[in-house]
């Protein structure tokens, strides 16, 4: 569903992002290995010339790389992560363990993420511009999440960095639950609004927010 001047969100267990350029696409964030279909089939309807020339991953969690393997044999896409963060996703390190033990459910998802076999062609930094989009780095929910800014449109792509509500008007804080450090990831947060002057806000999970302006202002007052 095209959402935004040169977006498409691809909803899922996660939102993943394709973004149309002139002669191909990139992805922001792979969803869950089903949702790969949903992208295949939204890349089809919409632009079935444009390549797929990249694949940007925010952060190492299963819910946003899983797609990666289906869309990787299919399209041949460059796989780009912050240098931070590649070790949790190809799994030659584990992630750090997470403040809060969230239990039982969390240790089956973690030995299912010990599975994969990805690759990254392309490490980035803070400050970096890569495929028409400014890397943030912005540690706190894991060590390499990033956010990305289209340096076309200004629309800023932030993970897991903030969510938003289901009305698509408020931008709540990243989840406790999932951080390896909340306090971090609150500060990264706050950062990011502070950073950028976002012309739409999407994010991993929750509804996009689009002249997210006002949403950005109550958030800063409320966390800052
Ligand atoms: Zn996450
Ligand atoms: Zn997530």
């Amino acid at each position: 569903m095209k959402i935004f001047e040169n977006v498409y969100l691809v909803p899922g267990h996660i939102n993943s992002y394709l973004i149309e350029r002139e002669n191909h696409c990139v992805l922001i964030d792979t969803g869950m290995s089903r949702s790969a279909k949903s992208i295949i089939q939204t890349k089809k309807s919409n632009f079935p010339e444009k390549s797929l020339e990249a694949v940007l991953l925010t952060h190492a969690h299963l819910d946003h790389i899983a797609g990666l393997e289906t869309l990787g044999q299919l399209y041949g896409p460059e796989v780009v992560c912050h240098e931070d963060e590649k070790p949790y996703i190809i799994k030659s390190a584990k992630l750090p363990p997470r403040e809060k033990f969230i239990g039982r459910t969390m240790g089956i998802f973690e030995i299912f993420m010990s599975s994969s076999g990805y690759t990254i062609d392309r490490i980035v930094v803070d400050g970096e511009v890569v495929h028409g989009l400014k890397v943030y780095h912005l540690p706190g929910h894991t060590p390499g999440t990033i956010a990305l800014e289209d340096m076309e449109t200004r629309a800023l792509f932030c993970g897991d960095i903030v969510n938003s509500n289901k009305k698509g008007n408020a931008i709540l804080p990243p989840s406790r639950m999932f951080a390896i450090d909340f306090g971090q990831a609150l500060k990264a947060s706050i950062k990011m609004l502070q950073m950028s002057k976002p012309t739409a806000l999407f994010p991993g999970h929750g509804k996009p927010i689009i002249e997210p302006k006002e949403a950005i202002e109550a958030y800063l007052e409320k966390y800052s």
